[in-house]
């Protein structure tokens, strides 16, 4: 497979370098140079299949040539030691995609790339340093995901009092080969930093770079995975009421998504839209999703521009899905890439809600459905109800991407609707202790504590 720049399609990569890159030479993101159809007999049987199976016939054409398919297979079963479960809630079902280790979504795509990176790099001399902006979620699962790795060393940077004091355990409490850097700024002065110390040509020269962020292919492609798995048995009538799926869900009635044959609309609460494209792959490789649906706190850039034609980026604004405070979306300019304005409108529809409405989310929810729901997913799942009210979603199966497990996001959850279990992992990186330098959101500042660490 060869990838090629946003900004220049002659700029060319295979897999290995697009992803130990994470940025084109041009300053674009790497995009696959055409997305792969799955094999009819994969497609058909989708709703049945085991997860790592989907994995590997999802990834297989995306490195093929760079990892030969025993290494793949291990590298799959090694990332995937969890599921993303279909719960039935209400009239919809929950896609929970937080089984992983830091308890969000970002644990598939950050598992599987650590371990890629650790076997496209194997024999080499020279360290890795990865950088990282993080908004709150991603840092701790790329630095979970990449802790003890050995030749590879982490930098995640934070916005200063801007993440959950247990996400910020869980980017700053690892040490070893993980180092922290809060930000005296926000999620988008931190995407800035990392992306000027990228293409910096001084340090460069001094350490091998890369980047971990939704703008790293890697990290999308191992996304696709749950969207044909969730997609494919949604479509088939198949939920999990057993297994792994929490929080549990007491006599609700899986009345959506037990139908087989009816369209699939998946709606996927966003930021820097990294989640959403990987979604839009796996519909063009033929997971059976009909629609998407674009949900964004009131940070709505880009529900803005499926409106207008005309994308406008802006400051990030704060809010209680923090994850998905994002002015100025990367992947915007990979959707571009593939997908004109009319084709994203015909298959994506946007809506933006507001913290007032996330909060009267997670409290209806819990008390109609028993269901304890985080405020990123709540988003997810209050977009639904706007779009319905306005009669723009078709009948059918509706799937909310749960985004982050409820316990993750305690600090609003808990006065709303009360404590919700708490899974081990979280409570093991609660017990950890902040280590984090703190700088001013200057590039110069962010490179002078970069060249500390050698
Ligand atoms: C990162 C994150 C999002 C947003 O995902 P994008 O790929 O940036 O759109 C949503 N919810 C949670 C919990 C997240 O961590």
């Amino acid at each position: 497979m060869q990838y090629y720049s946003t900004r220049n399609k002659n700029e060319k990569a295979g897999f290995a370098i697009a992803a130990l890159t994470g940025l084109a030479p041009d300053g674009g993101l790497f995009v696959p140079g055409e997305i792969p159809q799955y094999p009819a007999h994969v497609r058909s049987s989708l709703g049945a299949m085991d997860f790592c199976d989907i994995a590997f016939e999802t990834i297989k054409p995306f490195v093929q040539g760079e990892i030969p398919d025993s290494a793949l297979d291990d590298i799959i079963r090694s990332a995937f030691t969890f599921t993303a479960p279909l719960v039935p809630v209400a009239d919809r079902f929950a896609v929970e995609l937080f089984h992983g280790p830091t308890a969000a979504f970002k644990d598939f795509g950050a598992r599987f790339m650590a371990r890629a990176f650790s076997y496209l790099r194997r024999g080499e001399e020279r360290p890795l340093r990865i950088l990282v902006a993080t908004s709150g979620d991603t840092g701790g699962a790329v630095a979970d995901g990449f802790f003890g790795v050995e030749g590879i060393s982490v930098t995640v940077l934070y916005p200063k009092g801007r993440v959950t004091p247990l996400q910020e355990r869980q980017i700053a409490g690892l040490g070893k080969n993980i180092s922290a850097i809060a930000v005296e700024g926000s999620f988008d002065d931190c995407q800035r930093l990392v992306k000027a110390a990228l293409a910096d040509n001084d340090l460069k020269k001094r350490m091998t770079l890369s980047s971990a962020n939704s703008i790293n292919i890697s990290r999308l492609i191992p996304q696709m995975v749950y969207y044909s798995a969730a997609a494919g048995r949604a479509f088939a009538g198949r939920v999990d009421m057993d297994g792994e799926a929490t929080p549990r869900v007491k006599g609700v009635a899986p009345s959506a998504a037990a139908k087989s044959g009816l369209p699939v609309t998946l709606c996927v609460p966003s930021g820097n839209f990294g989640n959403l494209t990987a979604g839009l792959y796996a519909m063009k490789m033929g997971a059976p999703v009909t629609r998407f649906i674009a949900a964004t706190n009131i940070n709505k850039t880009v529900p803005d521009y499926l409106d207008s034609g005309e994308y406008l980026a802006r400051v990030s604004q704060a809010t209680i899905s923090n994850a998905m405070d994002v002015g100025a979306p990367s992947n915007y300019e990979r959707m571009a890439a593939h997908f004109s304005w009319e084709e994203m409108r015909r298959i994506i529809l946007g809506v933006s809600v507001s913290d007032e409405e996330t909060r009267e989310t997670i409290v209806r929810v819990h008390k109609d459905a028993d269901y304890f729901i985080d405020p990123h997913s709540a988003v997810g799942w209050k977009g639904v109800d706007k779009l319905r009210a306005e009669n723009k979603i078709e009948n059918g199966a509706v799937g909310i991407l749960c985004t982050a497990h409820p316990a993750k996001f305690s600090e609003v959850v808990r006065p709303l609707a009360g404590e919700p279990p708490v899974p081990s992992s979280l409570a093991l990186a609660m017990e950890r202790t902040v280590n984090a330098a703190t700088i001013p959101a200057e590039v110069s500042a962010f490179i002078e504590t970069l060249n500390t660490y050698n």
